[in-house]
């Protein structure tokens, strides 16, 4: 069989240094796999390397994405022009994570956030812009002042979208089932508020789940869910969300299992999906050398099971967990000492 092909962009800031970690795993895993490898966003010629980017994406059979603050500007053609509409972002704990919460044991639900509309279209202005509108607003009952200075931003939700986000999430909810998950769905909006928007987004993915007899359904407002995440985060499964909340919340979530050094997610699309951490590019702690690369390397094992090499991602994400229990290789940010390259080293360790 033809190797596959990965295309691998480091990203920016302090992304880079947990890329080179996952990667120096991914080599010794020795997988049959071709590397597509790009520079970090600091090096790119704009305009140029982001085409030859797009190229090798659209050669390739996946992307391993580190963090962007904007500088490696593929990730707008990996969500919108791939159409990576749901973003799996998994909170599992294991034994070692530096969890702040009392009882961390049985942590394990996936938040899977709309990739691709909400309030994510750039589509801001001055209030102005809105006069010819006359709109009229249903908390004011009356028309909307737009006399102010001010600005607007506009929040989309389309059945779609949405719809295909929920299948998503039903899917997945009987994929875990069968693995001995909860089998469960929860949706979560503010759609007492928002009742046109965020009310349209709760109507669909519970008409979705109410075709999925084998799934349990329930729903949430994001304010009472927020409190949930904290006080009884054992009782969710898998939970889809607009994308602002989905943003907000999964760093709540990482924080339950302890931090953002530990979330991996990926963003799956009908025909294409890319892996990348939840955390973005700790711009702070950048050239130290100190970032966990824990959240890369589990995003790359979840891109090895996309590829259906399920074994060796099952290998890689028992080597992080070995390492976490033994706990004498951890990062400063779980309370060790270890380098991002020396985590690698432990790691492959044991692979
Ligand atoms: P974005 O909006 O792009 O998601 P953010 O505002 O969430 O970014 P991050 O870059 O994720 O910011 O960083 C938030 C804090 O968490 C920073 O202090 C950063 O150093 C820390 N941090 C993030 N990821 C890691 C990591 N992998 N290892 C150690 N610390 C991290």
């Amino acid at each position: 069989m033809a190797n596959k092909k990965v295309v691998v962009l480091p990203g920016d800031d302090a992304a880079p240094e947990a890329m080179a970690a996952t990667m120096d795993v991914l080599r010794a895993l020795e997988l049959p796999i071709d590397f597509i490898e790009f520079p970090p966003g600091e090096k790119w010629v704009r305009g140029e390397t982001d085409k030859q980017a797009r190229d090798a994406i659209d050669a390739s059979d996946t992307t391993l994405f580190g963090s962007t603050s904007g500088k490696t500007t593929s990730i707008m053609y990996l969500r919108w022009g791939k159409q990576t509409y749901a973003n799996v972002r998994p909170a599992k704990w294991s034994p070692g994570y530096r969890s702040p919460m009392a009882h961390p044991e049985g942590i394990d639900f996936v938040i899977v956030r709309e990739n691709l509309e909400d309030l994510y279209l750039g589509l801001e202005g001055p209030l102005q812009e809105l006069a010819p509108l006359k709109l009229k607003s249903r908390i004011l009952r009356g028309p909307l002042d737009t006399s102010e200075r001010g600005i607007y931003a506009i929040k989309v939700i389309t059945e779609r979208n949405t719809r295909r986000v929920a299948e998503f999430g039903c899917q997945l909810a009987l994929k875990r089932k069968r693995a001995g998950g909860k089998g469960k769905l929860t949706c979560t909006s503010k759609y007492n508020m928002l009742r046109d928007a965020d009310g349209f987004f709760r109507q669909i993915v519970e008409e979705t789940a109410a075709k999925y007899p084998d799934i349990k359904y329930e729903q949430f407002i994001v304010d009472d869910f927020a409190r949930r995440i904290v006080a009884s985060p054992q009782e969710l499964d898998v939970v889809v969300m607009p994308n602002l909340y989905g943003d907000i919340l999964s760093d709540a979530a990482a924080g339950t299992i302890g931090g953002l050094g530990l979330a991996p997610s990926g963003c799956f699309g009908d025909g294409y999906a890319y892996f990348e951490s939840v955390h973005g590019t700790a711009p702070d702690i950048m050239g130290k050398g100190i970032i966990n690369p824990t959240a890369t390397m589990l995003s790359a094992a979840m891109m090895l099971d996309y590829l259906g090499l399920t074994g060796a991602a099952n290998r890689f994400e028992d080597a992080v967990r070995k390492v976490y229990a033994a706990g004498r290789s951890l990062t400063v940010d779980q309370g060790g000492s270890t380098k991002t390259s020396e985590f690698a080293r432990a790691v492959i360790a044991n692979l």
